[in-house]
């Protein structure tokens, strides 16, 4: 397989390969490169964020109908693009194919939402007084940097460019460098679409991340990653009075009720959880059980776990693929010591390894399960980002939305009851940015829902068309007085 090469664009042309490149290896088998990611220079991220001002001024002006039909046709691409890119994502992120293949039907499901957007949003509304009139104008901020992370690149990128595009700006995006391949090819066949300088990419790590957030021309900053990183874009963008959207971390519980058989939600309770291996912001992190059923539900839980296969991304035996990177690998690998080592709770190693020869060239992982009642162990109370899942016990149903709550993070969550009169009430009273009742996975999320978390899973939502264009927004209020 011959190595795929990137560099970053601006104003529609490739930047030359630099000097400061990186390799990519498959995740999957570390023996194999699969591509180099050219960085670009922090000179060229300012001429990346001029471009994308200058391409503003005149992106600004046309008019939404214009905008929309080129996210039209965006959307289509995006599509059209899935079968050809869909296995090189696979090779750089890890994920299984039909996990990435999701990828890109939201990404241009996505796309095709704003696309069809009714476009009395961006017109202005108008209050009349006796005096005169307000006329309320519904202007784009400018350059919006946009950041990614690497497990789902291609909707969260959309989920970005999709409404600040509509809403008339123009835009710096930088990929993760752990799913920056698939993603910058597709980006700079959409960024064909439009004029030039609308779309440009850039890539890096901190440094350009940087730049991104502090450069006095950026107006917003719409990051979606880790909540650590989060606090650090936030910080950076505080200095020049930057908006922000930040879309962070999850730690997700799911409150088992006692009144639903629990071996028929199995199914899709893991599908929940091990979905890219666990490593989607509103994965199921944590679920609660009632106390007394808690070591027969153990067994139930462990026993399905037990039947999933651990290989390669484009092996259809698999059911889940590696984790995506080193680091990740060594954060779950340290999850589960502290779990072993503390006597809290107990901890199972199940599955199987699909072709255990390429395990020592990959970030393999077994499913693992726990079980504890302690919902202060470490395992419950940070964001796993892997295939392993607490299940905790509680005694009564306060007590289980207590322990949900009892996180500094919020993003989804989910109540799993018969009584579905009943699981409203207790949803209600969860700190999350979304509740599901019954479901709790890619499947629960339905284009148009507000997406995104409270605490510290992050600020502002996407998703929503109404919302998300106005963050994108600014109002411009113009009074008439006789
Ligand atoms: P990360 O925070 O390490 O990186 C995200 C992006 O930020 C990358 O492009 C990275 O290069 C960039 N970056 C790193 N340092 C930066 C800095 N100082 N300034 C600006 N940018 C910087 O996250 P990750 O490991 O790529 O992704 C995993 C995390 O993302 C998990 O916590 C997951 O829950 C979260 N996530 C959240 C959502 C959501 O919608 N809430 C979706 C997916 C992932």
């Amino acid at each position: 397989m011959s190595l795929v090469q990137i560099t970053g664009f601006i104003n529609g042309e490739f930047l030359p390969a630099s000097d400061q490149t990186q390799p990519v290896y498959d995740p999957g088998n570390t023996s194999q490169q699969i591509g180099t990611i050219s960085n670009t220079s922090l000179d060229d991220v300012k001429n990346a964020i001029e471009s994308a001002h200058q391409a503003f001024l005149a992106w600004r002006n046309t008019t939404v109908a214009e905008r929309q039909n080129y996210l039209k046709q965006a959307a289509d691409l995006i599509f059209q693009q899935k079968d050809i890119l869909k296995e090189l994502l696979v090779s750089e992120h890890g994920g299984m194919l039909w996990e990435a293949e999701t990828d890109f039907y939201l990404g241009s499901g996505v796309m095709s939402m704003y696309a069809q957007a009714p476009d009395d949003l961006l017109t202005p509304k108008e209050i009349a007084e006796d005096t005169g009139w307000i006329r309320i104008h519904k202007r784009p901020k400018g350059v919006i940097s946009a950041i990614v992370p690497w497990n789902m690149p291609i909707v969260l990128t959309m989920m970005k460019l999709g409404p600040l595009l509509l809403a008339g700006n123009t835009v710096v995006l930088k990929p993760s460098p752990f799913a920056a391949l698939a993603l910058t090819q597709l980006l700079a066949k959409i960024a064909e679409i439009f004029p030039k300088g609308v779309i440009n990419v850039v890539h890096g790590d901190a440094d350009v991340g940087n730049l991104m957030t502090s450069h006095p021309l950026v107006r917003k900053v719409a990051f979606t990653g880790g909540t650590a990183t989060g606090a650090a874009v936030m910080a950076s963008a505080a200095q020049s009075i930057k908006d922000v959207t930040l879309e962070l971390g999850g730690n997700d519980a799911a409150i088992i009720l006692d009144d639903i058989d629990f071996k028929s939600i199995l199914p899709k309770l893991l599908k929940g959880i091990f979905t890219r291996s666990g490593q989607i912001c509103f994965a199921v992190k944590r679920v609660y059980v009632p106390k007394d059923k808690l070591d027969h539900y153990f067994e139930l839980l462990c026993e399905a776990i037990d039947q999933y296969k651990v290989g390669h991304g484009l092996d259809a035996d698999a059911n889940f693929g590696p984790l995506n990177n080193k680091k990740q690998l060594s954060i779950v690998q340290k999850f589960i010591e502290n779990a072993k080592a503390s006597d809290q709770c107990e901890v199972r190693e199940l599955g199987q390894k699909l072709n255990p020869e390429q395990w020592e060239n990959g970030y393999y992982v077994l499913p693992h399960a726990v079980k504890t009642l302690d919902n202060s162990l470490e395992i419950v109370q940070l964001e796993q980002f892997g295939p392993i899942i607490p299940l905790i016990g509680y005694e009564t149903v306060e007590q289980a939305i207590e322990y949900a709550n009892d996180n500094e993070q919020g993003l989804c969550s989910s109540v799993w009851s018969d009584n579905i009169d009943r699981a409203y009430e207790i949803a209600q009273k969860i700190e999350a940015g979304s509740t599901f009742i019954n479901t709790h996975s890619f499947d629960s999320l339905q284009l148009g829902m507000p997406f995104g978390g409270v605490k510290q899973s992050g600020i502002g939502r996407e998703l929503d068309v109404n919302e998300t264009l106005k963050s994108y927004l600014e109002p411009h209020s113009i009074r008439f007085v006789k």
